[in-house]
């Protein structure tokens, strides 16, 4: 008999010690196809999973940094190639009983915090601390991951108690909403007839199951680049195009976008980096930003503000400018019947004290953007959060959580499949 609860922690430890940020997630990923095989799934990598147009925010030097590392870990250099430079894998076993498609998504990138030195710390305390410096699992993807693996073993195990067929998304780059939409325009969950996914912690403490947290908001990200015309400040200001100045006036722009009366908005410019020195008209200036709103419509109209303002400035200044985009996530709202559905399977659950109807998120997860790929194609999608005490607040580097919480959080899955997909 497996162990699975053994499993789940020694899983969560080893994959703690070694984190990679998004997309850069090669040993994590080889981790997990490794352990996929061995339960017996068909594991898909590189653009069978991933829609290279929809990548956001990837930068080829940490990727070819990741990929070096992973190897150097003994990751499967066939394997590694086979990823083509891509993270994330999906796992899919059919049980050769007619059912339903249930898939299943667990975001695996991690935080670029420095773990704590603290010795109190219990990953310090007990000899699972992050060994990549400046990278932490500052937000319990750690446990998702871990999660995922033992329930893709627990249903392998009990196939024969089972219909239909499963699959297990594994995500890189949720950290910065990077990493679902490339996921979710590779087609892999258009065929689910259900999806589930949830987050450790975050608004619930350990025994507390939130059936369907709401206020997932809506967000793009984007970087903005300025380009002018260098030129000396003294003798020939006239000869030269100020991006700084381009740059300036439109962060007070954007600031002032009218907000919208349908919901709410947000918009942030997070940092604005400009010019070369003091005497020379500024020629490049670089900006990220976000905006925020309740729904896609608010969103885009955001959006729509943000592109309005580059184009005039950009005329009124001469300067010409680049955006890409870094990120995204939608609104979503889970399928009410999961919703009972997931609150149903928690009264059962063994650890869960607690039922909680709703909550707010308050945030972005991009979890949303592959719920609503899968509602869009006539399927059903919930969202869910899984309680665990926590040693401190997400992102943090004193972060950590209570272990017992993902025996709970694995009893909720298996309750999940067995409503779903059982006999
Ligand atoms: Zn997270």
């Amino acid at each position: 008999m497996t162990d699975y609860n053994t499993q789940l922690i020694e899983q969560r430890r080893e994959l703690h010690q070694w984190p990679e940020e998004g997309w850069t997630e090669f040993w994590t990923t080889s981790y997990i196809v490794k352990k996929l095989q061995a339960y017996g799934y068909e594991v898909l990598v590189g653009t069978k999973v991933i829609n290279p147009e929809q990548v956001f925010g990837r930068n080829q030097k940490l990727v070819d940094l990741g990929i070096k590392n992973a190897l150097e870990r003994g990751a499967d250099p066939k394997l590694i190639e086979e990823m083509g430079g891509y993270t994330g894998c999906v796992g899919v076993l059919d049980t050769g009983r007619e059912g339903p498609t249930t898939a299943f998504r667990f975001d695996i990138d991690c935080v670029c915090v420095r773990e704590t030195d603290d010795p109190a710390h219990k990953p310090n305390k007990e000899g699972f601390r992050s060994q990549h410096d400046g990278y932490m699992h500052a937000c319990g993807h750690d446990t998702h991951a871990s999660i995922g693996l033992t329930l893709a073993h627990w249903i392998a195990d009990h196939k024969d108690q089972l219909k239909g067929k499963f699959k297990f998304v594994f995500q890189p780059a949720e950290e910065g909403v990077r990493g679902a939409s490339a996921v979710a325009a590779s087609g892999i969950v258009d065929d689910a007839d259900f999806f589930f996914g949830s987050h450790i912690s975050f608004m619930a403490d350990s025994g507390e199951i939130v059936a369907a947290p709401y206020g997932l908001l809506c967000t793009s990200k984007y970087d903005v680049t300025f380009k002018g015309q260098p030129a000396h400040a003294g003798k020939e200001p006239n000869a030269g195009h100020n991006a700084l100045a381009a740059a300036c006036n439109a962060v007070v722009q954007m600031l002032g976008i009218p907000r919208h009366g349908g919901g709410m908005t947000r918009i942030n410019i997070g940092t604005l980096r400009a010019g070369e020195g003091r005497n020379v008209i500024p020629s490049s200036a670089h900006m990220a930003l976000e905006v925020r709103g309740e729904t896609s419509s608010i969103n885009d109209y955001m959006s729509e503000q943000v592109m309005n303002i580059l184009e005039g400035i950009s005329k009124g200044f001469g300067v010409s400018y680049e955006i890409s985009q870094m990120g995204a996530a939608v609104d979503f709202t889970n399928d009410p019947e999961l919703s009972e559905l997931i609150a149903e399977v928690a009264k059962e659950t063994e650890g869960v004290e607690k039922i909680i109807p709703d909550g707010n998120f308050g945030g972005s997860e991009d979890i949303s953007i592959l719920g609503r790929r899968v509602q869009q194609h006539g399927g059903k999608a919930a969202f869910f959060i899984c309680g665990a005490d926590r040693a401190a607040g997400h992102h943090q580097s004193t972060f950590d959580i209570d272990e017992n919480a993902l025996k709970t959080a694995l009893g909720m899955y298996v309750g999940i499949a067995k409503k779903v997909n059982g006999i």
